[in-house]
């Protein structure tokens, strides 16, 4: 288990995102989509220049922290590369909207990174798989907890993203 007895708070959560990353010796942008997705649409800070560090600098975290393990080897790597991505895919998990609970406020469809859930009002919103990656941000957002998961299946093999 990795423990790096530090607090992270911010008040942009994309800057601190990308700074628990980097802490991990991690590049957010290069490669975690939904980041990449929110910084491409403005919706946070995300050129490092930009993002003040209060307390602890980046450089001094970095250095009392362990790296994030990424697969190690060629065959780990070959064999991760090809039923890792197919795993992924079919394990990911999907939102699901409960329409007893939903109260139309669309407040899922405006956090959406990717624009994949339509909305009118009076509406329940309208939850498109094609598109989605799975970030669960809508999840997240929507205060009655109307929104669930389940996993794509083996139908995610056809997925694009
Ligand atoms: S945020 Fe929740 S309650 Fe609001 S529309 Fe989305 S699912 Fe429904
Ligand atoms: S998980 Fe939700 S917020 Fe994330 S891309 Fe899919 S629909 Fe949009």
């Amino acid at each position: 288990m990795l423990r790096w007895n530090l607090i992270l708070a911010g008040t942009d959560e994309l800057a601190l995102d990308l700074v628990a990353l980097e802490i991990g010796k991690f590049n957010g942008l290069k490669h975690v989509p939904h980041l990449k997705s929110i910084f491409n649409r403005g919706l946070g800070i995300g050129n490092p220049e930009d993002i003040e560090i209060i307390g602890m600098s980046l450089s001094d975290a970095k250095k009392i922290t362990t790296k994030f393990k990424t697969p190690a080897g060629f065959m780990t790597g070959a064999i991760s590369c090809i039923t890792g991505n197919m795993v992924y895919k079919m394990y990911k998990k999907m939102p699901v909207l409960n329409p007893k609970i939903c109260k139309k406020c669309g407040n899922c469809s405006q956090i959406c990174p990717v624009n994949v859930i339509k909305f009118e009002k009076k509406h329940y919103p309208l939850f498109t798989v094609k598109g989605c990656i799975s970030c669960l941000c809508c999840m997240e957002m929507c205060t009655y907890n109307a929104i669930n998961t389940k996993y794509r299946g083996a139908m995610g093999l056809f997925d694009k993203t």
